[in-house]
């Protein structure tokens, strides 16, 4: 039986790059996938797929919309080829994929293909696909299995045309009536891809806004932006029936007020959030207990309830997000090498990339309320700057949120073009514990997307932003 320092269960971001921080270590590594490609839901079904469409999309609404206006005429008919583009995202995810199995291959990790479940706590069989079973044995686990599309309990996903984000990225057609049940992240993402490829596009949504975790002043701009963009958006809707109608779906939600509303599509993205995924792990064989809605319960060291084994990413508390699961599956290797590493979790970016696109990081201007935090905020908004009239992406603004007393910067939300790789900044500012007065008096380049951080730092510090 072959023996390892530690085991990862699940090669999504978490798992992958714990067993590449374990292997760095020193430790034994081995690594096990049900699936024949690694890097689990975000290189294969989420982030990267995700991306590789919206990327076509945008070039596609840009040729169709914007070219005429920045004076480059196209002689005959612009087109979709969706299998074309389906396939081009296809090629990026399997590169992508590919680069993963590169890097288990550099380091040293051995990686087995089946689905790994706890004979018992330092023990996990692996069932493989030629029907054999493998058992290895570790002296530390990582269950990094990650999570899978929740539903509604009367909602019945056939996968054809009531579909999850795992279908709607492999689509035969465009959509006629895309009904999305959903106005979080995967919802707007995707809808908005297939807005672009001409489909109608309904969001109905059970909260009166849309990516209700966010700032409100982003969900209100972002909602502005989607309308112009005739995204139709049905909130404070709650979903009551979904039926199939041979190729029409339809979809019957109360309104506020109580009454009745259908929508009637050709397909419906359910799009209600995730949730852990612990099927056939046998977590009752090592012992290792689950907290509410499935997920498995750990301290702030991430480790379970049975010292050798831990747990990260979507499969535990926390956002579900991939650069989430990156940063605990790097604590876990440290802990285990007998370092002390840390993650501040407020400082965990969040980002939706829709275009414009909308990033944050840090509290919320709601949040700072309720807890009862005097801030002040500075606000600026994209259109005032250069670049932003140069590229014709005027929509959005950057808004800093600071201590009243201190002038420490408390959160930073931002809407507009490549504001998910302007938050970076932010996350570097707070990580030292900025103030928006330090970022001020940072030179940022011009002309530059970056100068709006710069100006609503001025305009939170004493309300002198130099543009408007
Ligand atoms: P996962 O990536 O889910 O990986 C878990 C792996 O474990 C899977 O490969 C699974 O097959 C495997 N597994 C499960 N059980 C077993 C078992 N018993 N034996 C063996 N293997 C097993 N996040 C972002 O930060 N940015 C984005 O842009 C973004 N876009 C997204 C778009 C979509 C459409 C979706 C669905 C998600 C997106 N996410 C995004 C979220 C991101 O994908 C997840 O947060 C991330 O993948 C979680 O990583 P993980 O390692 O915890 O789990
Ligand atoms: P989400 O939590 O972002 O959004 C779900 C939405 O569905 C919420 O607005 C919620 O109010 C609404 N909802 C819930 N029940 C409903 C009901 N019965 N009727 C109508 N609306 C209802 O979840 P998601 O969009 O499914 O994404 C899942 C996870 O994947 C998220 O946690 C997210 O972090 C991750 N993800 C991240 C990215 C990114 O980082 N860009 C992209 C896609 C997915």
């Amino acid at each position: 039986m072959s023996s390892y320092d530690v085991a990862i269960i699940g090669s999504g971001p978490g798992g992958y790059v714990a067993a590449i921080r374990c292997a760095q270590l020193g430790m034994k590594t081995a690594i096990i996938e049900k699936y024949a490609t690694l890097g689990g839901t975000c290189l294969n079904v989420g982030c990267i797929p995700s991306k590789a469409l919206l990327d076509s999309s945008h070039h596609y609404e840009d040729a169709i919309k914007h070219f005429d206006t920045h004076g480059i005429e196209i002689p005959g008919e612009i087109k979709v080829n969706l299998e074309k583009m389906i396939g081009r995202k296809q090629a990026v995810v399997d590169q992508t994929t590919g680069g993963i199995q590169f890097l288990m291959k550099k380091n040293n990790i051995d990686v087995f293909e089946g689905l790994g479940s706890f004979k018992d706590a330092t023990h996990i069989n692996i069932a493989k696909k030629d029907g054999t079973t493998e058992t290895i044995e570790a002296k530390n686990i990582i269950i990094a299995t990650g999570s899978k599309p929740s539903s509604l309990p009367f909602i019945k996903i056939d996968k054809q045309r009531v579909i999850t984000s795992t279908e709607a990225l492999k689509l035969k057609e465009v959509p006629k009536h895309m009904l999305i049940i959903g106005g979080g992240v995967i919802g707007l993402e995707l809808g908005q891809v297939y807005k672009r490829l001409g489909a109608d596009v309904t969001v109905i949504e059970y909260m009166d806004r849309i990516i209700p975790g966010m700032d409100g002043a982003l969900s209100k701009e972002l909602a502005k932006v989607l309308k112009k963009q005739k995204i139709k958006f049905a909130l404070s809707h709650k979903v009551k029936s979904v039926e199939r109608n041979g190729n029409e779906v339809i979809v019957k939600a109360d309104n506020k007020k109580g009454e009745e509303v259908a929508f009637t599509g050709d397909y419906c993205l359910v799009a209600v959030g995730r949730h852990a995924y612990t099927d056939g792990l046998n977590l009752e064989a090592a012992g290792v207990k689950q907290e509410e809605r499935g997920r498995v319960a750990v301290n702030a060291h991430l480790q379970t309830n049975v010292s050798n084994i831990y747990a990260i990413g979507d499969v535990i508390k926390g956002a579900m997000l991939a650069h989430k699961a990156e940063e605990e599956g790097t604590l876990v290797a440290e802990i285990l090498a007998g370092q002390k590493p840390h993650i501040d979790y407020n400082l965990i970016p969040g980002v939706v990339y829709t275009w414009p696109e909308v990033a944050a990081v840090g509290k919320t201007e709601e949040e700072l309320k309720d807890a009862g935090v005097e801030y002040k905020v500075g606000q600026f908004p994209m259109r005032a700057l250069g670049r932003a009239r140069a590229s014709m992406d005027v929509d959005g603004f950057v808004k800093i949120i600071a201590d009243k007393k201190t002038d420490e910067v408390l959160g930073v939300h931002m809407i507009g073009a490549r504001v998910a790789d302007l938050i970076s900044e932010a996350v570097v500012a707070m990580e030292f514990r900025a103030s928006a007065e330090d970022i001020s008096r940072m030179s940022h380049a011009h002309p530059t997307y970056a100068e709006a951080v710069k100006e609503a730092a001025l305009a939170a510090t004493e309300d002198r932003a130099l543009h408007i």
